[in-house]
């Protein structure tokens, strides 16, 4: 089989499936090669035995409006659910209970998780002199501004809930440009955030809601509309070995689908994989460029869903609970999936999502089977206060790959991926490895991506 394509996609996980939508919408042919053999990459809903549970991401926060675009898009084939109010009460552990982060200021002066020092200091917040340093450490940020407690039960248990990583290594220029940015453009993330909320907004800005969001019966509902949507047509799976190589005007990308060779040129090649599959599809780059993309780390993740027919624990009031680094607990959190969204358990049921492992507890996530359910019973069972632990659901899901850690070395990352855009015109480096990790960047980058498949200059 030898064709031609305008744009060739590498990947059908979100960002694939969202920069086929929108060249789709543009009226540009494409061509979807994915070497599994389902699109949605991490996203995966499976309904069994009265459960219906995620086996990658499980929530989502509706921080662009390309997230709510895709949905308006899709109306009649998949539809957007906003978590139930509940999703506002979340739970820190601190000293082996769960205390509710607060919301309010009353609820602010008085929680135990933060110190009386800090909580004076805060008062401060707004006057301190800005950071000066592009590369400080979200940890030395932190504490700089708001204090250690802050930085303890606050920021710390966030960020293993969001990156499952450590915020002694994370850089938020990088891995939150949001929070940067109200430091380094209003000098302070309290009068940042208040002025900010008096700033008119696009239409498209009003979409960012940042409520937590899934798709109605599971995020796989999304990624199946996109395919759908897209083109069944389009797209060609079982793909392995894949390579692409520069050829006069665009290039060539070959790969075997059950042993048989297939070959399509292509004008444009968009990679929506993760950084570690770079060196075996673009062969002709050089090496020395290449690793400085593939330094990033990922997070290795075990991801245990839990499923309960009758639920006998404590009262599931919320989003979930996160476990700060200092409590020195074998998991990270554990997400009240059946709270959340509709239909995800029996009812009197529950559905619980845990993880474990993450950029600091890496062993964990080593370790086999047996080890995790012993684990997990353990935690749970503490934690959750149940008389018994007899799931009628446990599922192990094992990610090497799960989370791209936004380190001090990713402006040097950025810039080389835009170096060899340049160098090999037609070339879009895009998924999870540049801006942001979550769902609704994801669908953000699709459209980016597909605008720089429509600039002719490139
Ligand atoms: C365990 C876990 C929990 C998460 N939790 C959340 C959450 O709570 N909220 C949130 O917003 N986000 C969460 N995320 C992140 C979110 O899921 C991802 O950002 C998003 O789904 C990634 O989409 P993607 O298309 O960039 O990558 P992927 O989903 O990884 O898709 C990449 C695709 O490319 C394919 N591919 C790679 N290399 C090749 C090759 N050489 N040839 C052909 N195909 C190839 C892969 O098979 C895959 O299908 C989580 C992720 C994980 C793993």
């Amino acid at each position: 089989m030898q064709s031609t394509i305008h744009t060739l996609i590498i990947g059908s996980g979100l960002t694939g499936l969202s920069t086929a939508h929108y060249l789709k919408k543009a009226g540009i042919p494409f061509h979807v090669v994915e070497k599994e053999s389902r699109p949605g990459g991490v996203i995966q809903t499976v309904t069994e035995n009265g459960f219906t549970y995620e086996l990658g991401p499980n929530t989502g926060v509706i921080g662009s409006s390309e997230i709510v675009e895709l949905f308006e898009d899709l109306q009649g084939l998949c539809e957007l659910e906003t978590a139930n109010e509940n999703a506002q009460k979340r739970y820190i552990l601190k000293n082996g209970k769960w205390e509710q982060l607060p919301s309010g200021v009353m609820a602010g002066i008085k929680t135990p998780l933060f110190t009386w020092k800090d909580k004076f200091r805060l008062l401060g917040e707004p006057f301190r002199s800005k950071g000066k340093d592009p590369h400080e450490t979200l940890s030395a940020l932190v504490k700089r501004r708001m204090g250690q407690s802050f930085l303890d039960y606050a920021i710390d248990p966030f960020i293993i809930g969001v990156y499952a990583g450590d915020p002694e290594i994370l850089v938020p220029k990088y891995a939150l440009p949001k929070l940067y940015n109200l430091e380094q453009n209003y000098g302070s993330f309290i009068g940042g955030a208040v002025k900010k909320q008096f700033e008119k907004k696009t239409e498209a800005e009003k979409k960012i809601t940042r409520k937590v969001f899934s798709a109605r019966g599971g995020l796989s509902n999304l990624v199946n509309a996109l395919y759908e949507n897209a083109g069944k047509e389009n797209f060609s799976f079982r793909a392995v070995n894949l390579q692409v190589v520069p050829e006069e005007g665009g290039y060539k990308v070959s790969w075997q689908t059950h042993g048989e060779k297939r070959e399509i040129n292509a004008r444009k090649v968009v990679f929506t994989g993760g950084s570690f599959a770079l060196p075996d599809v673009f062969p002709f780059i050089e090496r020395e460029k290449l690793e400085k993309i593939t330094r990033l780390r990922y997070a290795k993740i075990v991801e245990v869903t839990l499923g309960f027919k009758a639920w006998k624990g404590i009262e599931l009031n919320g989003f979930g609970g996160l476990i700060p680094s200092r409590e020195k607990r074998d998991i990270l959190g554990v997400l009240y999936m059946s709270t959340l969204f509709e239909n995800r358990a029996p009812k009197g049921g529950a559905l619980l999502t845990i993880f474990m492992g993450g950029i600091r507890n890496e062993n964990l996530a080593n370790q086999p089977d047996d080890k995790i359910k012993e684990v997990v019973e353990r935690e749970i069972t503490d934690l959750m206060q149940l008389p018994e632990f007899q799931p009628d659901l446990f599922k192990i899901t094992r990610y090497d790959y799960a989370i791209p850690q936004y380190e001090v070395n990713s402006g040097e990352r950025f810039e080389t991926i835009a170096e060899l855009e340049k160098e090999y015109p037609g070339l879009i480096l895009g998924g999870n490895m540049r801006d942001g990790i979550g769902m609704a960047d994801r669908a953000k980058q699709g459209k980016m991506l597909a605008e720089q498949v429509k600039n002719p200059g490139l």
